[in-house]
Parts: structure tokens; C-alpha cells; sequence
């Protein structure tokens, strides 16, 4: 059985040639922080990646700050940012004087972590969305107090891919004098970013959302933004985050950075061409089939839908025995009970968001694999619809 990989937002695949640095750098063992030439080979690596970074989001100024992950820099630009503006070098100082705006579809890692600092007593603006999973830039505005020091949106939804008014919401958050954080993880690589243009001043990405592996992330930080460590201990990462470089870790993010400038615009619309080639096989086929999200304000290769009287978790099973390997809402919450928070701030009734299946494509998708998983899929949710008691 030939086995389809249709999850890119939950994972990608390592690319080739990131595999090949990956190897090719096992032996460079050298401690960055290390006078000598083992180290001082190894922190030219680092500080190359740095600055590809830096390159990808079109940024002139700014720190780098390398992370185990998405999450860690999300924690980092949200918990760090407690003590701006203050010489404190410990975390959870000020919090109950503060207040911050985000939206109700953020990923796990930026809402959970509002949720821990607002039990720590910290005042916390869940923004709406509308039925496409947008943020209103005016509702941004009228959330906006006195007291508030962070606005964090999303740019591409993980679960439905829709992308975000960021540039007017960082319009709003640059005129207001507050931070704006921006979780990109699903979009960099993808979508051309320019952190300048956009008023982003804090912008988290991840590994392996983009071909390189797992395990390591990076926060952009404009250089007035007066962070703190989430980890104390050494010097490392301006410090910002202690701990012995993931090494390994950088040089594969900095190769898989410098392929997606290069190749970054073509290869996304290959996923738009594959999803959307995959839309219209559904739809030519079946009745009863729902796009969630924004139709064109969307991710290139995320395509989330809703098929009418069946369950998303029984299709998704159902595929799985059949080689084919797509997600229900997102791969954080598969397992679970409640249906994605994303699709209920959108508004959707329990029941069509349960119907909700995530088809997400990338590097490595072919055609060929799409007309089967679609044949396939059409015949999955036939069947499910004939055995259906709704
Ligand atoms: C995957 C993801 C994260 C978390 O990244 P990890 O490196 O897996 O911790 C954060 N935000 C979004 C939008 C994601 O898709």
C-alpha cells in the first residue's frame, strides 16, 4: 500500500538537501560559546542562521533568539515580555498591571499561555472572529487600553489556514505604541513576510513546519523589545535562553530557510495548485461538502472541510487503514472530545465542526497522489454516508 502524506501543517518531511547538511554537520561538535576553532566554526554557523532569519522576514534590525520549538518562542515573546522596560531579569514581575488582545484561534501555545498569565492575574482580550476565521482590525482598536503591552494574532490558522489582516493590525499596534506578536509558524517560508513593513515587532517560526526537523524554533524580537529569559543559566542566545546551542538544530533551519527563499514562492504554489485540484475533485463528486476558512485569505496548502452527516474522526480512521494520512482539525487536539475551538469561533454548529477533516500538502505531493487520495476519499465518505444514521 502506498502510503500519501497529506498533514504538512502537523509535520513536514525533511528536505533532501537539509537531510544532507544535517549529515554533513554531525561532526561539527564544536561549543559555540567556545574560544577556539571548534567553536569558533560552530558560532559562524549559528550566527549565518541568525542572520538568514533575519533575511526570511525581510527584517533590517532586530535579535534572533533560537528556541526548542514554536511553542518555546511563543511562551518566550508572551512571558518575556512581562517585565518590559524594566532591568528585572526574572520572570512574573508585573502582570496584574497589564493587558493584552489576541484572537480565539490562536494555536495551543499562545492560548494556554494568556490562559496561565491570566490566572496570574493578567488582563487578557480573546478577540472574535468572523464565519472565515478572520480578526476585525477594528475590533483590535476598540480592545486597545490604557494598560495594554502585547497584541498577539496569528498569521496563517493552522487548523483552516486563514490568513490574517496583519499589516492593518500591526498599523493599529505600531500607532497605539504597543508590541505586536505574530506566530508564524504555519506562514514562514510560504508567504513573503516583511516584519518592517508589517509593524511586527516579535514573530515566532518552527523547524518542522518547514522541512527541517523537529526540536527547534527561533523568536524574532525587534531590538526595543526588553525581553527576559524563560531558561536562566549561561550567556547564550543574547541571553535570552540558556543551554548549549541545538547546533544541529540551527544549521538544518538555516539550510531549510535558504532553500525556501529561493524556492519558497514556487513550491507554495504547487500546494495551492495540488489543494485546490483536490477541492474541485470533491466537489465535482460529492454533495455536501464545506470549505472552512477563508477561501482566498488562506494558506497555500491547507485545505479544512466539512462533509455533511459524518463524522471528520471516522473519515480520518478510515483513511489511515487506507494509507492515505490527513488530520482532524489540528494534530494537538486529534483524540480529543470537544470539537476544534478554531471551527466553534467560527461559528459553526458541533456537529458540522465534528464533520471537519484537515488535507494539508507540501513538499513532496505529487498529482498522481491527489487523483488517488481523492478517489479514495470520495469513497470513504460514500460509504460512511450509506452506513450514516444521521
Ligand atoms: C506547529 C505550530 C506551533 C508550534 O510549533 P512547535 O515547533 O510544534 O512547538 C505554533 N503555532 C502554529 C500556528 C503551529 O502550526
Amino acid at each position: 500500500m502506498e502510503l500519501i502524506y497529506l498533514d504538512h501543517n502537523a509535520t513536514t518531511p525533511l528536505h533532501p538537501e537539509v537531510k544532507r547538511t544535517i549529515v554533513d554537520s554531525l561532526d561539527i561538535f564544536g561549543n559555540a560559546s567556545s574560544l577556539h576553532p571548534f567553536g569558533i566554526d560552530a558560532r559562524r554557523r549559528v550566527e549565518q542562521a541568525r542572520k538568514r532569519v533575519l533575511s526570511i522576514l525581510n527584517a533590517t534590525e532586530g535579535q534572533v533568539i533560537f528556541t526548542s520549538s514554536g511553542s518555546e518562542a511563543n511562551n518566550l515573546a508572551l512571558k518575556g515580555l512581562i517585565c518590559r522596560g524594566e532591568k528585572c531579569r526574572h520572570t512574573v514581575c508585573n502582570v496584574q498591571q497589564f493587558h493584552y488582545i489576541t484572537s480565539q484561534i490562536e494555536h495551543p501555545s499562545v492560548h494556554q499561555t494568556f490562559y496561565c498569565l491570566s490566572h496570574m492575574g493578567a488582563d487578557v482580550t480573546y478577540l472574535p472572529v468572523d464565519g472565515f476565521g478572520r480578526v476585525n482590525p477594528d475590533d483590535v482598536r476598540r480592545a486597545l487600553k490604557p494598560n495594554t503591552v502585547l497584541i498577539s494574532i496569528m498569521m496563517g490558522n493552522n487548523e483552516v489556514g486563514t490568513l490574517q489582516p496583519i499589516r492593518e493590525i500591526g498599523t493599529i499596534a505600531r500607532e497605539s505604541d504597543v508590541a505586536f506578536h505574530v506566530d508564524a509558524v504555519q506562514a514562514v517560508g510560504k508567504l513573503p513576510i516583511d516584519v518592517d513593513a508589517m509593524h511586527i515587532d516579535l514573530l515566532s517560526l518552527s523547524g518542522h513546519k518547514l522541512n527541517a526537523p523537529k526540536g527547534i524554533g527561533a523568536l524574532y524580537a525587534r531590538n526595543s523589545m526588553a525581553l527576559c529569559p524563560l531558561i536562566h543559566g549561561g550567556h547564550q542566545e543574547l541571553n535570552l535562553r540558556a543551554g548549549t546551542e541545538n547546533t544541529l538544530g540551527i544549521f538544518a533551519l538555516d539550510k531549510a530557510l535558504a532553500i525556501a527563499l529561493i524556492d519558497g514562492e514556487t513550491e507554495a504554489a504547487e500546494s495551492r495548485k495540488l489543494r485546490d485540484l483536490m477541492h474541485n475533485k470533491l466537489t465535482e463528486s460529492l454533495t455536501g461538502v464545506h470549505l472552512n476558512g477563508h477561501p482566498t485569505q488562506r494558506l497555500p496548502g491547507t485545505l479544512n472541510l466539512s462533509f455533511d452527516r459524518i463524522d471528520g474522526a471516522a473519515i480520518l480512521e478510515m483513511l489511515a487503514m487506507q494509507g492515505i494520512a490527513v488530520s482532524s482539525g489540528s494534530a494537538c487536539s486529534s483524540g480529543e472530545e470537544s470539537p476544534s475551538h478554531v471551527l466553534m469561533a467560527m461559528g459553526l454548529p458541533p456537529e458540522k465542526a465534528r464533520s471537519a477533516i484537515r488535507i494539508s500538502f507540501g513538499l513532496g505531493n505529487t498529482e498522481d497522489q491527489v487523483q488517488a487520495a481523492a478517489a479514495i476519499l470520495i469513497r470513504t465518505v460514500e460509504k460512511l454516508r450509506t452506513l450514516s444514521p444521521l
